[in-house]
């Protein structure tokens, strides 16, 4: 087999001249950053100006989840507090163990939308009301963010890295509703601008990143070791700038990203197979229903088991298509995660979902050559295990 076809990453656009509304603006106003990590940094500062009288703020989290959420809560001086999963067979926070995790030194909530699945903002929302705290959105993964309908959080945080739906090769925002922007236009401009130039440089890195995500390439800087491609770690966040990203850049990402197939729609259909063998088909049991908005980040199933899972991410890996375990652990095993927590409790639903999660491509470079291929990964592959 000679090239891979990557797990995640659409094209990066050319940045158009357009001066069209992105999906928030009349709910929100938005400020640019070098990251979504840095992003989600300044939502939780924000965050924890309103509360001057608390001296050693908590937020919420799901125990399962991206390590820069722990890097960008710590950043502010805060103490992430994890939450366990609603079950195994959700991404979702469990509300119970949410409820019971809220001290007089909570200040706000992150909600973390899943791989496009996002969380149930009117029920946190309602929580955050009842209770006088923040609610964060982390639409990272999600685009676009739930909250630009209902204007549910207060904050939203988006990624333009090379993993997340719009790819801009980096970049984020922090989504500030507009009941709130006034105050937090001081905190904001204490952090320091920097420019994201297009010039000479930005498109030759443009051309060089697209080239990378063919299958020859991909398949070749897999075996790099030092790139450790996939691999999920945790970074401190040290120093957070804002930057200005020319708004047609944006807007040609966004559309970008709405070109790309509604290929979980595709999976649903040929994969509902394996409903009866013991799988999960997470979108179609949590998106579906609500209507697809969009196209997803990637394909997230629940396997039987981590052996099975373990032997089909080797198996699509083996017929050229990069499926993934995705952060493939709770957080708490994420080296450097741990210390950084005042409480370390258990969290057997994060540990099974992590233990027994698959996720599959679902970007602009996928055919429908690739979901045979993955089909009958499957039929072949749980044929012979079930034998
Ligand atoms: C990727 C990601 C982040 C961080 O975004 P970066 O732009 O990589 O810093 C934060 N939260 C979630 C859920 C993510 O997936």
């Amino acid at each position: 087999m000679l090239g891979k076809l990557r797990p995640v990453g659409n094209k990066v656009p050319l940045p158009v001249a357009a001066d069209d509304t992105l999906p928030w603006e009349h709910l929100y106003c938005h400020e640019f950053t070098r990251s979504g990590a840095e992003a989600l940094g300044l939502a939780v500062g924000m965050a924890i100006m309103e509360f001057p009288r608390i001296d050693s703020p908590e937020v919420l989290m799901p125990a399962y989840a991206c390590p820069d959420i722990v890097a960008a809560i710590i950043s502010q001086g805060a103490k992430p507090v994890l939450v366990d999963l609603e079950s195994t067979l959700t991404p979702r926070m469990s509300i119970e163990d949410l409820l019971s995790n809220i001290t007089a030194n909570t200040i706000a909530i992150i909600a973390v939308g899943f791989l496009g699945i996002p969380e149930r903002l009117s029920v946190l929302s309602k929580i955050c009301k009842e209770s006088n705290l923040f609610l964060i959105e982390d639409s990272a993964q999600c685009f676009p963010p739930e909250s630009r309908k209902d204007g549910f959080a207060d904050f939203v945080v988006l990624s333009f890295g090379r993993g997340k739906p719009v790819n801009l090769m980096g970049g984020g925002a922090v989504l500030i509703r507009k009941d709130h922007h006034p105050r937090c236009r001081r905190f904001l401009s204490q952090h320091n601008v920097v420019d994201l130039k297009i010039g000479v440089a930005w498109h030759l890195k443009r051309l060089i990143f697209n080239l990378m995500l063919s299958r020859l390439c991909f398949a070749l800087l897999e075996r790099v070791p030092f790139l450790r491609l996939g691999e999920t770690s945790f970074q401190s966040l040290n120093d957070i700038k804002r930057l200005t990203i020319p708004k047609g850049l944006v807007v040609a990402g966004t559309a970008q990203f709405y070109r790309c197939p509604m290929w979980q729609v595709v999976y649903g259909k040929t994969l509902s197979f394996l409903d009866d063998l013991g799988w999960i088909r997470l979108h179609s049991l949590l998106v579906e229903h609500d209507g697809a908005v969009g196209p997803a980040l990637r394909y997230a199933l629940i396997a039987p088991s981590r052996g099975i899972r373990d032997v089909m991410v080797r198996r699509l890996n083996c017929a050229g298509i990069a499926a993934s375990c995705f952060y493939g652990k709770a957080l708490l095993d994420i080296e450097g995660v741990a210390e950084h927590l005042d409480v370390i409790a258990k969290y057997p639903s994060a540990d099974e979902f992590s233990s027994r999660l698959l996720t599959l491509p679902c970007h602009d470079g996928m055919t429908d050559q690739d979901v045979s291929i993955i089909f009958e990964c499957f039929r072949s592959g749980l044929h012979s295990i079930s034998l």
